[in-house]
């Protein structure tokens, strides 16, 4: 699930706009590609990504509109919906053309897990059309 722009800064859902700016700061600075020295492209091109979150994290929580609107969408993505089921990624069918592992629901939707997804750890996913949500088992036999 997407971090909100609270997570990103670190900072309490209501923190004063001072408190947020001050993270911000701090954590620009922290992130910024000029401050960078890593060994290897990758970690470079993860604290370019850092940076651009939290860049786009105090974009949201600076504007008080764009602020009213990220917490309504917390409010509405915090309450997750009903459990569907338990499913193992080994009885999840594949789709090639999204790279995705997907399983039907019973709204017409599909569960997605996409192999990025897979390789990060994510066990949980929302059907993409209704509220309910799969956990993902991975009982591989050793
Ligand atoms: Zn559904």
């Amino acid at each position: 699930m997407k971090k909100s722009a609270y997570e990103v800064l670190g900072v309490p859902q209501d923190a004063p706009l001072a408190a947020i700016r001050a993270s911000y700061m701090a954590l620009a600075l922290q992130w910024h590609p000029d401050k960078q020295h890593q060994q290897r492209p990758a970690d470079t091109d993860k604290a370019a990504a850092r940076f651009h979150d939290i860049n786009a994290a105090w974009e949201t929580l600076r504007d008080p509109q764009a602020r009213a609107e990220h917490d309504r969408q917390l409010a509405s993505s915090s309450r997750l919906g009903p459990l569907h089921d338990s499913v193992n990624i080994e009885d999840m069918d594949f789709d090639d053309a999204l790279d995705s592992f997907f399983t039907p629901c019973r709204c017409g939707g599909r569960f997605l897990l996409s192999i990025t997804q897979a390789d990060a750890g994510v066990d949980a996913v929302d059907c993409s059309q209704c509220s309910l949500w799969i956990r993902i088992t991975s009982e591989q036999a050793a």
